[in-house]
């Protein structure tokens, strides 16, 4: 949905905070994960939400017509600040990722798992607002990334639902090149 401006660039200061703060009471309880479980758990985060970013897109933003509603604006007009409004995306983080790893395997790893996986999210936010709003060097990393988003917004075919990675789109028979 659209957002006030405020509300759009909230989300880059709270989630790095947010993720750096999981990180920190993970560490702090009083059986704190190890370093290298630790660093898995926020591998398994980072590798969950470029999954889940895939899953999102293809079959909620692209799915049933309320939803592709709401992401047809940003279609519609890709500079436009469209997004998830924090409460949203914070509560969908926590019951997707915190609350179950939490039942699954403990709240130290959920910590580190949710903080990856939040650090993944605002990664995807940043990429995708500097695709639609940078110009950018013919050839870079950035430019590969926006030709093959670019494929998504305006390819004759549904493809290329990954933003920050194209490996789902690889898996499933989505991917398109640019
Ligand atoms: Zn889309
Ligand atoms: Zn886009």
């Amino acid at each position: 949905m659209r957002l006030k401006t405020f509300l759009y660039f909230a989300d880059f200061v709270f989630y790095p905070l947010a993720s750096a703060a999981l990180v920190a009471v993970a560490l702090l309880l009083k059986q704190p994960p190890r370093w290298d479980e630790a660093a898995v758990g926020f591998a398994c985060g980072l590798l969950l939400w470029s999954l889940a970013e895939y899953v999102i897109h293809r079959f909620a933003l692209h799915g049933p017509a309320y939803l592709a509603a709401l992401h047809d604006m940003h279609h519609a007009d890709p500079r436009a600040l469209v997004g998830s409004p924090l409460w949203l995306s914070l509560s969908s983080i926590c019951l997707g990722s915190l609350l179950p790893v939490w039942l699954l395997v403990g709240f130290g790893s959920a910590c580190t798992v949710t903080a990856g996986l939040m650090l993944g999210y605002i990664y995807f936010g940043a990429l995708h607002h500097v695709i639609h709003h940078y110009r950018l060097k013919r050839g870079s990393y950035l430019w590969r990334l926006k030709r093959r988003h670019t494929r998504h917004h305006y390819g004759k075919t549904p493809c290329n639902f990954g933003v920050v990675t194209s490996i789902w789109d690889r898996v499933f028979g989505t991917y398109c090149p640019e």
